[in-house]
C-alpha cells in the first residue's frame, strides 16, 4: 500500500490517501486535546499507544463479528483502513454514570444503574456537541430510522464485547464513545474512528484508579504511562494485528 498526500489533517489523528481510493492510512499523533480543543498538549509515546490499542480494539470487534473500517496496523502510529464517509453523530453509551451526564444531572460519578444508556450528540464542535435524538438524526437528513437503530444496536453490542474483554483484565469499561460512516467501497454503515483511552472510561476495578483520558482532562498526570498500562494488559488476552 503506497501512502500519499494528508487527506484531513485533525487534532489527534492525521489522514493519508492511498494508491487504493477506497482505503486511507490513518497516523495517531503524540497530542491530546480536550474540551472542544481549549485544552491541548503532547505527550510522547501516545500516538502509539493509542493507535496500538484502537487497533487491538477494532481487531478483537471485528473477530466478534461487529464490523469495522479497521483493516492492520502499518506502523507504531498508523493504521490502514477502509475509507468511510463519517457521519457527524457521536454514540456514547454508558454502563455507569461520569463526566458530562454526572455533571450535567448534578450527581456524583459512579452511579450504575440496571440499564444502558445511550446517548446521541451531533458531531459539530462549535455547537459543543448538542444532544440530538433519533427522529432528529433522521430529520437532519443523516440517516433513516432503519439506520439509526442499527447502529444503536451495533453500539451495544460493541460495548457489551468490550465491556467483557476489559473485565477479562481487571478494567471496567464506564462508558465508550463510538462513531459511525459509510464505506466508500459498498455504501455500508460500520462502524469507524477509535476506539481507545481517548474514547472511553476505562477505571482499574481494584483500585478505581482512572486509565483514560479523564487523567489529562482532570490533570491527574501519568497519561502515558496508563494508556502503556492498558496496553500491556490488553496483549495479555489479544494478539497483535
Ligand atoms: P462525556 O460526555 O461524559 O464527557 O463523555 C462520554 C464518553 O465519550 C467518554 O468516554 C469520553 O471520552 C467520550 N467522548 C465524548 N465526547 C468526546 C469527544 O469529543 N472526543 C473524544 N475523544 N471522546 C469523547
Amino acid at each position: 500500500m503506497i501512502k500519499k498526500e494528508v487527506i484531513y489533517n485533525g487534532n489527534e489523528k492525521q489522514f493519508f490517501a492511498t494508491d487504493d481510493p477506497d482505503k486511507v492510512i490513518i497516523r495517531y499523533k503524540d497530542v491530546a486535546v480536550a474540551f472542544n480543543n481549549v485544552k491541548r498538549a503532547r505527550f510522547e509515546g501516545k500516538g502509539e499507544l493509542s493507535n496500538k490499542i484502537s487497533a487491538l480494539l477494532l481487531g478483537y470487534l471485528r473477530d466478534c463479528g461487529i464490523r469495522n473500517h479497521f483493516i492492520e496496523r502499518v506502523g507504531d502510529n498508523e493504521q490502514l483502513c477502509r475509507r468511510i464517509e463519517i457521519l457527524p453523530i457521536e454514540v456514547i453509551v454508558r454502563n455507569r454514570v461520569a463526566g458530562s451526564l454526572a455533571a450535567r444531572l448534578g450527581i456524583e460519578e459512579g452511579l450504575k444503574p440496571d440499564n444502558l444508556i445511550v446517548e446521541l450528540r451531533y458531531n459539530d464542535d462549535e455547537l459543543d456537541d448538542p444532544f440530538i435524538n433519533r427522529d432528529l438524526a433522521v430529520a437532519l437528513g443523516l440517516v433513516s430510522y432503519a439506520e439509526i437503530d442499527g447502529i444503536v444496536a451495533e453500539a451495544k453490542k460493541a460495548n457489551e464485547v468490550l465491556k467483557d474483554l476489559f473485565h477479562r483484565i481487571g478494567i471496567e469499561l464506564v462508558d465508550v464513545k463510538l462513531e459511525f460512516g459509510r464505506a466508500t467501497d459498498n455504501g455500508e454503515i460500520i462502524l469507524s474512528d477509535e476506539v481507545s483511552p481517548d474514547t472511553s472510561r476505562l477505571w482499574d476495578e481494584q483500585t478505581g484508579e482512572r486509565l483514560d483520558k479523564d487523567r489529562f482532562r482532570l490533570d491527574l498526570s501519568d497519561v502515558v504511562a496508563s494508556y502503556r498500562n492498558v496496553y500491556e494488559r490488553l496483549t495479555t488476552v489479544l494478539k497483535e494485528n
